[in-house]
């Protein structure tokens, strides 16, 4: 019996995420003692506090391993309401709040309970790579709004009023991005939100780099802009990529009280409450991770990428689009005439430097370098780029 065919048809359209293909091959080729130099990292490259982890310690010991309120338990949703108020300027009451398992679940959540099928999804391209899957997978079109370096990658009132129809239900904006760096200021956002408003757009702000941002720029949340934006928006975060816990699965969302009671029967039928443990080590995160904590890690990010901006803007064939937040630099690779894919593979292959392909982010003449890497392992890992570059110019 073919069972393909017979597959719900939700899952169609949906692809596997590009990204695990080359990095599972990296992994293969180091476990055979390949000498790998990891520049594909998605996560912080430093440990989890200490802090962090005696209080899951203690949680276990104490026996905090049962069910707790669906949407997280009260002391966190407490420490995530002032969090916002405190670094976002936005107003959540604890019932506004949902914690759930990563903020990839929390962005989930957000689409699943808003987009009906056919209703359409707006974003910019680059995305992130699981912003279209999601929509395909909630049955809604994803719309693109196409960017680029000269525009910083950002969406411009201009292109969204373009892309907008009866059909555009939500726009989900990323700032710090994932893949391009690009950091949105308070203009562009107001300027955004009041398109939002006008048209009743639903707004899914993710911000899970917030802290990882550079030059001295501020963070700014579109939800604190005003009440009729505010209405609209479901604010993203978690604690992953701040308080380097990607395996903790603790993200987060504020919103109205109609969308957070929605996304709350939605949870009580799905995955119930996120891990009790680290929950009680995500509260911990928030009432001890000060901003001198922030201060340090932005400050080491800032140095590294300033480093390899240093060293890729000499290389030739490649260029460097400077980031002002996250960990990541996205390089245009056209001059090598090497579609994204074949690059990384070529580059793992022949060098031993793994990077993500810029395909699965919809930008197929691009790539992606983390520096959530040490100093040495860039300075290596950029060597070997610049020798395959010569290689692959001399074809
Ligand atoms: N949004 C973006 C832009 C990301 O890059 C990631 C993680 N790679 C997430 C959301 C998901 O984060 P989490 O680990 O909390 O699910």
């Amino acid at each position: 019996m073919r069972i393909d065919t017979r597959l719900a048809f939700r899952l169609k359209k949906v692809k596997p995420s590009s990204t695990l293909a080359i990095t599972s091959k990296a992994k293969k080729l180091k476990a055979e003692g390949f000498d790998i130099v990891n520049l594909a990292a998605g996560e912080p490259d430093f440990d989890t506090p200490d802090f962090v982890k005696e209080a899951a310690v203690e949680a276990i010991r104490g026996g905090f391993t049962k069910y707790t309120p669906t949407t997280g338990t009260p002391e966190l949703k407490k420490a995530i309401s002032e969090k916002f108020k405190r670094d976002n300027r936005i107003d959540y009451l604890p019932e506004q709040i949902i914690v759930s398992c990563g903020a990839k679940h929390s962005i989930f959540n957000a689409l699943f309970v808003l987009v009906n099928p056919d209703d359409e999804v707006i974003m910019s391209a680059p995305y992130w790579v699981s912003y279209p899957e999601m929509v395909h997978l909630c049955m809604g079109v994803p719309k693109f709004i196409r960017t680029s370096p000269e525009n910083d990658f950002k969406i411009t009132a201009e292109a969204l009023n373009k892309q907008l129809s009866d059909k555009t239900k939500v726009l989900i904006l990323n700032s710090p991005s994932n893949p391009t760096g690009c950091v949105y200021n308070q203009e562009e956002l107001a300027k955004i939100a009041e398109i939002c408003v006008k048209r009743k757009i639903f707004v899914i702000s993710d911000e899970i780099y917030e802290k990882l941002i550079y030059d001295g720029l501020r963070h700014v949340s579109i939800a604190g802009l005003g009440k009729d934006i505010y209405d609209l928006t479901v604010t993203i975060n978690g604690l992953s990529k701040s308080y380097s816990m990607t395996g903790w699965r603790i993200g987060y969302l504020g919103t109205s009280l109609d969308i957070a009671g929605a996304i709350s029967r939605l949870q009580d039928h799905s995955t119930s409450n996120p891990n009790s443990i680290a929950q009680k080590a995500a509260f911990s995160a928030l009432e001890k991770g000060k901003k001198d904590f922030f201060d340090r890690i932005s400050g080491e990010f800032q140095e590294r990428r300033d480093y390899c901006m240093g060293i890729l803007k000499e290389m030739k064939h490649i260029k460097a689009v400077k980031p002002q937040g996250a960990f990541y630099i996205f390089c245009d690779i056209s001059e090598t005439g090497l579609k994204s894919a074949d690059f990384a593979n070529r580059l793992l292959e022949e060098k031993y430097v793994s990077l993500i392909p810029g395909e699965g982010f919809g930008a197929d003449n691009y790539i992606r370098i983390s520096f959530a890497a040490s100093l040495a392992q860039l300075k290596e890992g950029l060597g070997r780029l610049a020798k395959f570059l010569e290689g692959v110019a001399g074809n």
